[in-house]
C-alpha cells in the first residue's frame, strides 16, 4: 500500500457508509446526495482513497466537457477471518469485505478440549487459509467468531456455556487479537447464523426472526435491519421459554417444560428413540422423515405446533414480517414449518400475519460463516473505525 500523509477529515467515515452499496458515484453525485459543498467532498473522498478503502472507479458519461471521475468502495482492500464453531466442528472463511468467499475450509473439532487447544487450532488454520486465499496475515483486519453457548457481549466472553466445558469466561477475542493483531468480535451461533441468514438471502427484509432448531433452540432478532442482542446478549434464548401443557418434561437447564426439552431435534430423536425408533441425534430424525416414515414426520409436525405456540407470542411481541427456521431439525422437509405456521397464524392477531411469511433457511451450513464474516465487517467499516483508520 502507498503510505499518504493522513489527515484526520471529520466526516469521512460516514460519507463512506454510503459508498458501501458498491455503487460508483461522483463527486457532484456525493455532494447532491449529502448536500455538502462539492470541497468538503473533494477533501473526504482523498481521504478514503489514501486509506485505500474507496478507489476511482472510471468516468461517468459525459454531455459534453471531460467526464467526471466515479469512485467505490473497493471491498478487495483488505479481508476479515469468519469463524463458526460447533459443538463438534469447525468452519472458517477468509473473505473480502463484501463478504465474498476467497478460501474456506470445514473442519471435525471438539469444542470440549478446551479454550486453548481449540483456539491455537483456529490461529494455525486461519493463518493456511489466509495463504490459501493469497493473503497475507498484515491483510487481516478483523475476526468474527461464533461459539455455540452463551456469550457476553460487551466482553465477547462466554458465559456458563453448558456444552463447551473450560470456556466460561475465556478470553476470546485476548487471545484470538494477539495473534491475529485485528480486533476480534464473538458472538452466539444462532446469531450469527440469523446475521448471515440475513445478509446473504433476506437484505431488504428489516424485521426477521431466525429460529435455530438444532440439540437446541434458539432465535436471532433482527429488528429495522439491526441484530438486536438484548442488555447482555441473551435476547432471543427461546429455547428455555416454557411451553404451557409441558410441565412434567424435566430440561437440562434444570427447569421443567422448556420448549427445548419438547420440541428440539434432540428431544425429537429421544421420544422416536424411547418408541422403539433408532434416533440418537437429530440427524438420524431427518433421515428417518426422508425415507417416509409417517411417525417420524408426526413426531416433527408435533414440534413445529409446540415452536409455534412459543412463535406466536413472539410475533405478537416483535411483529418480524420473515421468520427463518433454520437448524438440523429444518432439514426434514416442510413438516416442521407446517407445524409451526399452523399455530402462529391461529394464535397471532390478523395485522401481524397478514404479511408473515414462515420459511425454511437458505444459506444452509454457510450462513454462520457468513454471519461470521458480516460481523467483523460492519465492526470494521464502521463510521468510527474508518475515522481511526483514516487518522492513524
Ligand atoms: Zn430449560
Amino acid at each position: 500500500m502507498v503510505e499518504v500523509a493522513k489527515v484526520r477529515t471529520p466526516g469521512s467515515g460516514a460519507l463512506f457508509q454510503l459508498l458501501r452499496d458498491g455503487r460508483p458515484r461522483t463527486r457532484a453525485d456525493l455532494a447532491a446526495e449529502t448536500g455538502q459543498a462539492r470541497s468538503t467532498i473533494a477533501g473526504r473522498i482523498d481521504a478514503l482513497i489514501a486509506s485505500g478503502l474507496v478507489a476511482p472507479a472510471g468516468e461517468a458519461s459525459s454531455t459534453g466537457g471531460r467526464p467526471p471521475t466515479t469512485f467505490a468502495f473497493d471491498p478487495a482492500f483488505r479481508v476479515v477471518l469468519g469463524v463458526d464453531l460447533g459443538a463438534t466442528h469447525a468452519r472458517l472463511a477468509v473473505t473480502d469485505l463484501s463478504s465474498r468467499v476467497l478460501a474456506t475450509l470445514g473442519a471435525p473439532l471438539s469444542i470440549a478440549d478446551g479454550p486453548h487447544a481449540v483456539l491455537d487450532w483456529v490461529v494455525e488454520a486461519g493463518l493456511k487459509l489466509l495463504h490459501d486465499a493469497g493473503r497475507e496475515p498484515a491483510e487481516l483486519v478483523g475476526v468474527g467468531v461464533g461459539l455455540p453457548g452463551p456469550v457476553e457481549h460487551r466482553t465477547g466472553h462466554p458465559n456458563n456455556p453448558p456444552i463447551m466445558p473450560g470456556w466460561d469466561d475465556a478470553d476470546v477475542p485476548g487471545l484470538l487479537g494477539s495473534r491475529f493483531s485485528a480486533p476480534v468480535l464473538v458472538d452466539n451461533d444462532v446469531n450469527i447464523m440469523a446475521l448471515g441468514e440475513h445478509r446473504a438471502a433476506w437484505p431488504d427484509v428489516r424485521d426477521l426472526l431466525f429460529v435455530k432448531v438444532g440439540t437446541g433452540i434458539g432465535a436471532g432478532i433482527i429488528a429495522d435491519g439491526l441484530l438486536m442482542r438484548g442488555a447482555q446478549g441473551a435476547a432471543g434464548d427461546l429455547g428455555h421459554v416454557a411451553l404451557p401443557g409441558a410441565e412434567d418434561v424435566p430440561c437440562r437447564c434444570g427447569n421443567l417444560g422448556c420448549l427445548e426439552a419438547v420440541a428440539s431435534a434432540q428431544a425429537v430423536a429421544d421420544h422416536l428413540r424411547a418408541a422403539g425408533a433408532r434416533t440418537r441425534h437429530g440427524a438420524d430424525v431427518v433421515e428417518l422423515v426422508r425415507a417416509g416414515d409417517v411417525s417420524a414426520a408426526q413426531a416433527v409436525r408435533q414440534a413445529g405446533r409446540d415452536i409455534g405456540a412459543v412463535l406466536a407470542a413472539c410475533v405478537s411481541l416483535l411483529n418480524p414480517s420473515t421468520i427463518v427456521i433454520g437448524g438440523v431439525l429444518a432439514e426434514a422437509g416442510e413438516h416442521l414449518v407446517a407445524g409451526i405456521r399452523e399455530v402462529v397464524y391461529r394464535r397471532s392477531l390478523p395485522l401481524a400475519t397478514q404479511y408473515l411469511r414462515i420459511v425454511t433457511a437458505r444459506t444452509g451450513a454457510e450462513a454462520a460463516v457468513l454471519g461470521a464474516s458480516a460481523m467483523a465487517i460492519d465492526d470494521v467499516l464502521s463510521p468510527a473505525a474508518v475515522e481511526a483508520r483514516l487518522g492513524a
